[in-house]
């Protein structure tokens, strides 16, 4: 027999993510139990259908995977009704907007730039191009979410549905206002979760659950779940979103992600998550203010999430997004350059760093060693030219995160 290059690719991965400092907000890793169900032998079953009503034989037990994961998932965020097909978060998304809206309708979301995610309206996404689609921002001045520009928006173009929800924004979003906005112009009102939806499974931030007809989110990003989607709704909708995503816009499930799912709805129930997703937060917020003690501006003054945006404009003239990420990864330090608000930079090039606590608290990072980090991040921006500087960081970098295993 063989052996693909594949594995050894896996196995230089691996190596890779140990022996990197993992920045990137939506990023996590997933638990060993996790990982089994997902790597298992449910990929080969064919399920087309839902628990009880499937156009397969033989899916007896795979009907119990599926129930479980269900029961699992409306139990942890307490909704009246789970579909934990989707295979995505994007796939969620274009269900949930398929199942509600016509061709044309208007929708109304966050932009991109200011931080809201691509299937909330951006032009060159399905949901840009099939619906008409209005966008929302933030306050210059406070850098955070404008009710009155939102209601303003809403009144003026009478959305379908409104959509909350950001994958680059550090801030509380306060879903009853949204709401009340929606019932005056008969919206609906879809919360996207994906980024946050571990903080509010833990109870740490506000929960949509009572203000949206829909929520949206994926399993892997501060959940800590396999690669994928679901859809919670109340259940008046529950019929019409589970008929689109089968025979809407998708086949079979990915019954061995559902099966990895429901471990991690297990997971997210017991109090050791909660402690792990307090210290996510505390980690966001020492790192936000250490930041500031060093002279940067952090987008909106800091954070009540998992992560936030730094502004290198604040502290040098010369340094964009790009180049930082580009530094820090020599240094395997792994962030995300982002758009910051007013940002004369394009999107490619942009003047700020998106940085997110949830993978590093994963493998047991606590206030200590973030502060050293926040520093080794100003000393590499500092000595960006310096190439032995870099080199010497670079090593020591490898030795200290490999101090701080990732489950596999
Ligand atoms: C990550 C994200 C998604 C999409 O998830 P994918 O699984 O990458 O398709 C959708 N919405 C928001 C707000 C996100 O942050």
């Amino acid at each position: 027999m063989t052996t693909s290059p594949i594995f050894s690719m896996i196995a230089r991965e691996q190596q890779r993510q140990t022996e990197c400092i993992n920045l990137i907000a939506s990023e996590n890793y997933a638990s060993k139990n996790i990982l089994s169900a997902a790597g298992s032998i449910l990929t080969n079953k064919y399920a087309e259908g839902y628990p009880g009503r499937r156009y397969y034989g033989g899916c007896s037990i795979i009907d119990e995977v599926e129930s479980y994961a269900i029961e699992q998932g409306k139990k942890l965020f307490g909704c009246e009704h789970m579909n934990v097909q989707p295979h995505s978060g994007s796939s969620a998304n274009f269900a949930a907007y398929f199942s509600l809206l016509k061709p044309g309708d208007t929708i109304l979301g966050m932009q991109l730039s200011a931080g809201g995610h691509l299937t909330h309206g951006y032009p060159l996404n399905f949901s840009g191009t099939m619906f008409k689609a209005i966008s929302y921002g933030v306050n210059p001045d406070t850098e955070c979410l404008d009710y009155d520009e939102i209601e303003k928006l809403a009144q003026e173009h009478q959305p379908k549905m409104i959509i909350a929800g950001a994958s680059a924004y550090a801030r509380l979003i306060d879903y009853e206002k949204l709401a009340a906005i929606a019932q005056q112009t008969k919206s609906i009102l879809l919360v996207d979760m994906a980024h946050i939806a571990g903080l509010i499974a833990a109870k740490l931030i506000p929960s949509p659950f009572e203000y949206a007809d829909i929520v949206t989110s994926t399993t892997h990003k501060t959940l800590r779940g396999p690669r994928g989607g679901v859809i919670c709704s109340k259940n008046p909708h529950a019929k019409s979103i589970d008929r689109a995503i089968i025979p809407g816009t998708q086949g079979g499930p990915l019954m061995h992600i559902i099966a990895a799912k429901a471990i991690a709805f297990e997971e997210a129930q017991s109090p050791s998550f909660i402690t792990y997703q307090q210290q996510v937060i505390k980690n966001a917020q020492a790192m936000a203010h250490a930041f500031k003690d060093m002279g940067y501006k952090i987008v909106s003054g800091g954070t009540d999430t998992h992560l936030f945006l730094v502004d290198l404009r604040s502290k040098f003239n010369d340094v964009t997004g790009k180049l930082a990420e580009e530094v820090l990864g020599q240094c395997n330090i792994i962030i995300n350059r982002n758009t910051v608000p007013g940002d004369t930079q394009s999107p490619m090039i942009t003047s700020g760093m998106r940085i997110g606590t949830p993978a590093m608290t994963t493998r047991g990072f606590k206030e200590k060693e973030i502060q050293e980090l926040t520093s080794l991040i100003n000393d590499i921006i500092v000595h960006r030219t310096d190439q032995t500087y870099l080199q010497k960081t670079q090593k020591h970098i490898i030795q200290w995160a490999s101090q701080f295993p990732i489950p596999c």
